[in-house]
């Protein structure tokens, strides 16, 4: 049940989004016989509220409404779990974290970020990973660990360039 990867696209029912990857969460975890406890599955849910990456510390206030425990170390531990499941995934360059549209199998991550709104669309990354596993392997150089990030306009923020707005 791989989800669609709707990020550019304006207007779509991102309810929609967040339904299918809380869903998808919960049957992953069942399936791993990993446990998605309250706290990480609200974590998850703030996490998708929008295709824009979001900081740690901006969780903090939605777990203290939700009378969880809302210290740093919660939030952490929370992220944790969910990038170590492949349902979250870290955007070094913005240091905050976006749910991942088909956390059902391992992968590297390919990202396009829109410098203006900050909407951040995961690609199919196999393809450039064989590009940069060719490169590097041609001077010698074994690739562990991989993420790309690639900043840019979305067609959003394309179409409204040239306006003051
Ligand atoms: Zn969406
Ligand atoms: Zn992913
Ligand atoms: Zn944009």
């Amino acid at each position: 049940m791989p989800m669609d990867n709707l990020a550019f696209e304006s207007g779509h029912d991102h309810q929609h989004c967040i339904d299918q990857a809380l869903q998808q969460a919960r049957l992953l975890c069942r399936e791993r016989q990993q446990r998605l406890t309250p706290v990480r599955e609200l974590v998850l849910k703030l996490i998708w509220q929008s295709h824009q990456p979001i900081g740690a510390y901006e969780l903090l206030p939605a777990l203290a409404e939700a009378g969880f425990n809302s210290a740093p170390p919660t939030v952490y531990r929370a992220l944790e779990f969910l990038q170590e499941q492949g349902l979250v995934h870290r955007i070094a360059s913005l240091n905050a974290f976006v749910g991942c549209p088909h956390p059902e199998q391992a992968h590297q991550g390919c990202f396009l970020i829109c410098r203006q709104c900050h909407s951040t669309s995961e690609l199919d990354a196999g393809p450039v990973h064989a590009t940069l596993e060719q490169s590097a392997r041609a001077v010698g150089f074994t690739i562990e660990q991989e993420t790309v990030e690639v900043t840019g306009l979305c067609p959003n923020c394309q179409a409204g360039e040239g306006s003051d707005a």
